[in-house]
């Protein structure tokens, strides 16, 4: 096998259940396989991507399933989440837990999401998913800031509410999704604050807006301003939320950023296989 990229897309969705993924593959005019997204990958120097587990399956075990598949199918390069709707009760919480333990994939990432479904991350109900993250090691992807689905209730997606889970889970290290966006500078003041708190750049881009390139690059400034805010670009992660971003598009808005060219490889990669342990890092 040739060599892989050394960059890696934190938020990816090669899911098999999606409500709106077919019409955003349409218009991003990508293939909407996980070979297609492989083939996007290569192109673009990304040799990992986190596949953020579905939340429209119909069970946990067919969310598990499709993830485990998508990652052996992919020789390991599309890494496996799991995911959890705590609203359904404490029993369906613990059960998802129970099935993560088993290791069957082993999992690299809890991917949860407030806002599509009504609970904040300060729900009770969540305790032992991060009491599971805190011993497995292994990072919290949260949903924040719009929701791609007009039934979303965004008020549940508020940055604010990460700032005092990440407060009391200090050895769970989140990813704070789509910088808040729109609520930006709050989830850049969430990451700056706790170090445990980082950010991904994913689904920044809404291929149906109006004046498409006119909103690119009033992304482009926004996004610079919430990194200035951050403080550090080593809590910075590039995800593209494929296939709501083709990887050519979300690539192409941290390539743009007024940023070195070291500071960007690290948040097109260096950031990411730091946090998860992937080949080329200190801990890989
Ligand atoms: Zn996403």
């Amino acid at each position: 096998m040739a060599e892989l990229g050394p960059r890696v897309d934190v938020h990816v969705h090669p899911s098999r259940y999606s409500r709106h993924g077919a019409a955003f593959a349409e218009k991003n005019r990508i293939e909407y396989t996980p070979s297609g997204l492989l083939g996007e990958m290569d192109a673009a120097g990304i040799g990992w991507g986190v596949f953020l587990c579905p939340r429209l399956a119909p069970t946990l075990e067919a969310g598990l399933e499709n993830v485990s598949e998508v990652a052996s199918a992919s020789g390991g390069r599309l890494l496996p989440t799991g995911t959890v709707d705590p609203t359904r009760g404490e029993a369906e919480v613990a059960h998802a837990v129970d099935l993560w333990s088993r290791n069957r994939p082993r999992l690299r990432g809890i991917k949860l999401y407030p806002g599509y479904l009504p609970f904040d991350v300060t729900d009770p109900r969540l305790e032992p998913v991060y009491r599971w993250a805190e011993r497995e090691r292994v990072p919290v992807w949260v949903h924040q800031g719009d929701t791609a689905d007009p039934d979303g209730l965004i008020r549940f997606a508020r940055p604010i509410f990460l700032d005092e889970v990440a407060v009391r889970w200090r050895s769970v290290r989140f990813v704070l999704c789509h910088v808040g966006n729109p609520w930006m500078e709050e989830a850049a003041e969430v990451t700056y604050k706790n170090a445990n708190v980082y950010t991904d750049t994913s689904g920044l881009l809404n291929p149906f807006a109006e004046h498409y390139n006119l909103q690119i690059r009033r992304m482009r400034t926004r996004l610079h301003h919430a990194i200035l805010a951050v403080g550090d670009v080593g809590k910075v992660l590039y995800g593209s939320d494929w296939p709501i971003s083709s990887i050519v598009d979300a690539v192409g808005l941290v390539e743009s950023l007024d940023l070195s060219r070291p500071d960007k490889e690290r948040i097109l990669g260096d950031n990411a296989r730091e946090l998860l342990g992937l080949p080329g890092s200190g801990s890989g």
